[in-house]
């Protein structure tokens, strides 16, 4: 065999103990940057058996000392944590999660992404966030499905009219493409539709065309990825339990592994922020929920779009598996369950199959619920806070999912030079200035 073909062969099949070693991982585990993830890679790991991927993301045991601590790696910690690395060089960096990855509401959720908000601030974080996401899959290297298939907020009202042609008029100063389409149109793009319900006929809609889906697992798993490849400890099963200050400055936080110093402490914990934010001394205009989604049987393709019906409370997506995704209500009172009640499937259905009158046929299969972190105005907070060197990145709500990327971008950037254009309206003191910025008809009711 010639030098040339034994470098070609070594490259697609492996060498004769790679191809042997029972558990591939364990020589994998040693290299220090992953693999690229092709279809080359496919078909080299199609010849040898599989056995030579290697693990997503490390499980190190934590340092003493990191020069930034994310708490919470769901999609924003993890966002943050990776533009943090990316785009200012800090890489010296724990993800502290006291569950597992991504189990928090950025799995739980129902993937909608839109940036058709009504504010100017909100307008561009969000569009940051859509137009980051139609380039994720590469940045990452790990595919993350983003799907823009449309996203359709139906008006059922004279007021809803009113409402969605003034932010169709808002997001083209702010350089977001939607339009307000007639009810017409909105049967050509979803046939199954109703457009003559007898309470809440269709009486068009906001349409984003570059709205739509991506698979939430995947974003988690694409950023985690990412920020071990770089070097960055994400640690799993791991509770921060405190706090620590010199004077009014974090110098770490106590967990359920020990002791952890850092230089600054980024908190990205959703529903639980109030919890952390108690344990620095200070509170946060926050109101923990559950919020509630279902997932019918898979049935064939029927909807290539988003729907959204806010009157009735009800929106409406089909997974490639062929289930349609319904998104129903949050919680009427304050509560930090992750679970499902039967109420909401009765409440959610009832309200959409007026519109869509074909899933009166259908078995719902699976309900869930997530713990969202709501604040008064709608709109999210990313901020310093009272105490030096801790930032906070909360209040997402209903609706986070979508502003992942853009979210990490702005706190990392924050984080790193103690101010970002994209957060700037966003702290946490807006509230007692009485600087609100309210998408309480965009993010409230709907997602
Ligand atoms: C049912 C449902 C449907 C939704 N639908 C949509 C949608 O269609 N579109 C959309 O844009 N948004 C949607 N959302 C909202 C979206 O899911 C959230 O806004 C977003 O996922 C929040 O991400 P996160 O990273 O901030 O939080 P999470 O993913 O919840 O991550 C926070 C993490 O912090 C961890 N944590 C908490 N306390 C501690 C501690 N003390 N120590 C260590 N770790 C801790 C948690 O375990 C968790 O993993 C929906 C939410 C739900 C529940």
């Amino acid at each position: 065999m010639s030098q040339v073909s034994r470098v070609v062969t070594h490259w697609i099949v492996g060498n004769e103990q790679d191809r042997g070693i029972p558990n591939a991982y364990s020589k994998n585990r040693i290299r220090n940057h992953m693999r690229r993830y092709s279809a080359f890679a496919i078909a080299r790991e199609g010849a040898r058996y599989h056995t030579g991927w290697e693990r997503a993301w490390k499980s190190p045991a934590p340092k003493k000392r990191y020069d930034a601590i994310i708490v919470g790696a769901g999609g924003h910690g993890l966002a943050t944590a990776y533009y943090l690395g990316k785009n200012h060089g800090i890489k010296n960096v724990a993800i502290l999660e006291k569950g597992w990855l991504g189990g928090g509401n950025t799995g739980r959720n129902t993937t909608i992404i839109r940036s058709n908000y009504l504010q100017d601030p909100s307008a561009a974080i969000y569009e940051k966030a859509r137009s980051l996401y139609e380039t994720m899959s590469q940045d990452l290297n790990y595919n993350v499905m983003f799907s823009p298939r449309g996203v359709m907020m139906l008006a059922q009202t004279e007021h809803e009219i009113r409402g969605y042609e003034r932010t169709a008029h808002a997001n083209a100063l702010q350089g977001v493409a939607t339009e307000f389409i007639s009810p017409q149109r909105v049967k050509e793009l979803v046939p199954i539709i109703n457009i003559h319900g007898p309470r809440y006929p269709v009486l068009g809609a906001l349409w984003q065309p570059r709205g739509g889906t991506a698979r939430h697992d995947a974003v988690a798993w694409g950023y985690a990825r990412a920020c071990s490849d770089m070097g960055m400890d994400i640690i799993q099963q791991c509770e921060v339990t405190g706090v620590r200050r010199d004077g009014n400055k974090v110098i770490g936080v106590d967990t359920t592994k020990g002791k952890i110093d850092c230089d600054k402490l980024g908190v990205v914990v959703a529903g639980h922020s109030g919890v952390l934010a108690d344990m620095a001394g200070f509170r946060l205009p926050i109101e923990s929920v559950a919020l509630q989604a279902l997932v019918s049987e898979p049935i064939k393709p029927c909807m290539d779009v988003v729907v959204m019906a806010n009157t009735v409370h009800g929106y409406m997506s089909q997974s490639d598996k062929g289930e349609m995704v319904i998104g129903g209500g949050a919680d009427g009172y304050n509560n930090y369950t992750q679970r499902g009640s039967f109420h909401h499937i009765e409440e959610t259905v009832r309200a959409l199959v007026e519109t869509f009158p074909m899933i009166s046929r259908l078995k719902m299969l699976r309900q869930w619920g997530g713990i969202v972190d709501m604040t008064g105005d709608r709109s999210p907070i990313i901020s310093r806070t009272p105490v030096e060197n801790m930032f906070i990145n909360c209040g997402w709500g209903t609706g986070g999912f979508k502003a992942i990327p853009g979210s990490g971008w702005a706190m990392a950037e924050l984080m790193a030079k103690g101010a970002s254009p994209l957060a700037d309206e966003f702290t946490m003191w807006r509230f007692g200035e009485g600087k609100f910025i309210d998408e309480s008809v965009a993010a409230g009711v709907a997602h």
